[in-house]
């Protein structure tokens, strides 16, 4: 899902931009995301990820230490059941924003989890974890990729080596 330009964030004095929001699920509740909060997996991460105004575009940005910024989401099913069919979301269902706004996340350097990796990305985690419904859970779980059902489309949790992460 690509974003229009029209939200910038503003952190540390440099204006990024929000591009585009993807989501990484797995098979069941167990797994799915590719982060993890005192050791728990969640099942589903929702990623924004912006790039540094100065640079343009993410394919510009990525090449910089201060080009890409990712928020990210986690999720954990619950187990309610619903009738209808129809799935709409609202973005802001898988944002905690009032953790953002209170300084609970954590910012680390990392990486994009896709190939070819790329470094220079400022991780943001909000510590808050938010719920999704069965039902909704079930709609991405549903979707078909080119092998059938697509699920299990995180990359597993990589060593933190000498990173550090730093509490808001
Ligand atoms: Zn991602």
């Amino acid at each position: 899902m690509t974003l229009s330009n029209t939200v910038i964030l503003e952190v540390d004095g440099h204006e990024y931009i929000p591009r585009d929001i993807h989501f990484h699920w797995g098979r069941n509740d167990t797994q799915g995301s590719e982060h993890s909060i005192n050791s728990r997996k969640y099942s589903l991460e929702m990623h924004i990820v912006c790039y540094n105004s100065k640079y343009g575009s993410v394919a510009e940005a990525k090449f910089f230490k201060d080009g890409i910024l990712v928020i990210e989401s986690v999720e954990v099913g619950v187990k309610l059941f619903w009738k209808r069919k129809l799935c709409a979301f609202n973005l802001g269902e898988f944002l905690n924003v009032d953790a953002l706004r209170k300084g609970s996340f954590v910012v680390y350097n990392g990486s994009f989890t896709t190939p070819p990796c790329y470094e220079d990305v400022t991780w943001v985690i909000p510590l808050k974890v938010n719920s999704i419904d069965k039902r909704k859970m079930n709609f991405f779980r549903e979707i078909q990729g080119l092998d059938g059902r697509l699920v299990d489309n995180y990359r597993p949790i990589q060593p933190i080596n000498t990173r550090k992460c730093l509490v808001g």
